[in-house]
């Protein structure tokens, strides 16, 4: 306790008119209102995690006051968890200590919001560290998410793509420049990858995928998988890649984009949230098309455009660095469009489905969830 630093959350800026305090997060856009006097605002102006528990004790000269000003605070979290910020950094050594410092005072900032398992950001920064992400299709949307992944430091970044660049792919795909034309995909964006963060290892896999079979080694072992693959269709392939996932693997699926909608798809826990197939029962039947013959479908060549893939991708990535660091996702249980006409996110929920014959708990010879 006297060698604690304690230290005003980051995020928290606070302002004073005569006897009231304003707590204002610009992390959650709380705010908390107390009234306070001198005492207490001479506290407040010494929690910067410079100075010891003890140090600020001898200069306030009110043990009790003291402590009880920290416990308030600790209540309404408005105190980080980490004392001294950089000396907590340090444990990732100096380079990399350097290279993540903002996203450090994020997870940062996360953990002392209590929205993780663990109290101090750089574990999950270690988390990212050690995790294997693989992104299926790097493309619009794939290379989008592949380029977020390697700046957040995912430790092992396998890609997977039998195409090569086009100059036609060049306003909407991140990774790849006019010299890359006619180089394979996984190619162009390992070297791409590489040179972004030297702390990420890049493993391509360069092929056609046309069943769950040809994925399986490439998801082997990882923490998840994003499909961004979308031919023949994104349904064909989120079939394939919830194939190979299952039983172990989180995956994202459903990703995709066309004109001025993209789709966020549905994040896939294996054994906690609706799988795919629960997605595909519950929006199969939409319109009563599935009663229908297909006379036009959808077209090869869709409209798009950099600047809504990128934001598409870069949710995408948002939610696998929540899955591989053990935050809640904001995706599964759902079906998420964000239209960019209006700017909005629309979701529809999708219960897992007890008779699933994939995930569900009353499936043939899955034993009764009551044990009966
Ligand atoms: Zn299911």
């Amino acid at each position: 306790m006297p060698e604690w630093r304690p230290r005003l959350r980051e995020s928290v800026i606070v302002q004073a008119q005569g006897r009231e305090l304003l707590f204002l997060c610009t992390a959650d856009r709380t705010v908390k209102r107390f009234a306070a006097d001198d005492f207490v605002k001479h506290v407040i102006e010494l929690l910067d995690g410079t100075r010891t528990y003890a140090e600020i004790e001898r200069s306030v000269g009110d043990a009790q006051g003291l402590g009880e000003v920290l416990r308030i605070l600790a209540e309404e979290r408005l105190l980080s968890h980490v004392g001294d910020l950089e000396a907590s950094f340090a444990k990732l050594g100096e380079e990399r200590a350097e290279f993540y410092d903002r996203q450090l005072r994020l997870l940062q900032d996360v953990c002392d919001q209590g929205r993780a398992d663990v109290r101090c950001g750089v574990r999950l920064q270690e988390r990212v560290d050690r995790s294997t992400a693989v992104v299926c299709g790097v493309g619009g949307l794939g290379g989008w998410v592949a380029l977020c992944l390697a700046n957040a430091g995912v430790g092992t970044i396998r890609l997977c793509d039998f195409d090569r660049v086009e100059s036609s792919n060049l306003t909407r795909q991140a990774l790849f420049a006019v010299a890359d034309v006619g180089a394979p995909k996984v190619e162009a964006a390992a070297v791409r990858l590489r040179a972004a963060n030297p702390f990420v290892t890049v493993e391509s896999f360069e092929r056609r995928v046309t069943s769950a079979a040809d994925l399986a080694d490439v998801v082997d072992g990882a923490g998840i998988v994003i499909n961004a693959m979308d031919l023949p269709t994104p349904n064909d392939t989120a079939s394939w890649v919830s194939g190979a996932c299952w039983p172990d693997v989180p995956h994202i699926l459903g990703t995709g984009y066309a004109y001025h909608i993209g789709v966020l798809g549905a994040t896939v826990l294996p054994g906690s949230t609706a799988c795919w197939a629960c997605v595909r029962a519950e929006t199969f039947a939409d319109h009563g098309r599935h009663r229908m013959e297909s006379l036009i479908g959808k077209r090869r060549k869709a409209g798009a455009i950099g600047a809504l893939c990128g934001l598409v991708g870069t949710i995408l990535a948002w939610e696998a660095i929540r899955v591989l660091t053990g935050l809640e996702p904001a995706l599964s249980g759902k079906w998420s469009e964000v239209d960019f006409w209006p700017l909005e996110i629309r979701s529809r929920p999708i219960p897992r489905r007890p008779d699933c014959p994939i995930c569900g708990e009353e499936r043939d010879g899955a034993p009764s969830p009551l044990g009966a």
